[in-house]
């Protein structure tokens, strides 16, 4: 017996017009640049690099991205992650 309180039919995905997994399997880091007009250079097949979008430094080759994996990461101080890490320090950036 499910304890008093309990929700007696949980819902794995509370909203269904939010399916993380979809996405992160559908949305690419090449969305996420053209999104924000982000130009990068191509420094290998499936790797970019340029300023860095989130901090703005004026290191031309702070910020990389891998296309193939789809991942950032900014070798000045932003870090890396995600699609979800790239657009949540992007929104946290006021400066
Ligand atoms: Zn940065």
């Amino acid at each position: 017996m499910a304890p008093i309180g309990a929700n007696p039919n949980p819902n794995p995905n509370p909203n269904p017009y939010l399916d993380i997994e979809k996405i992160r399997t559908e949305i690419t880091m090449a969305h996420i640049l053209d999104y924000y007009e982000i130009e990068l250079t191509r420094i290998s097949q499936n790797h970019l690099a340029g300023c860095c979008p989130i901090h703005r430094g004026d290191n031309s080759n702070a910020f990389h991205v891998d296309l193939e994996k789809n991942l950032f990461h900014c070798f000045t101080r932003c870090g890396g992650g995600s699609i979800f890490d790239f657009v949540m320090k992007k929104a946290v950036t006021f400066v």
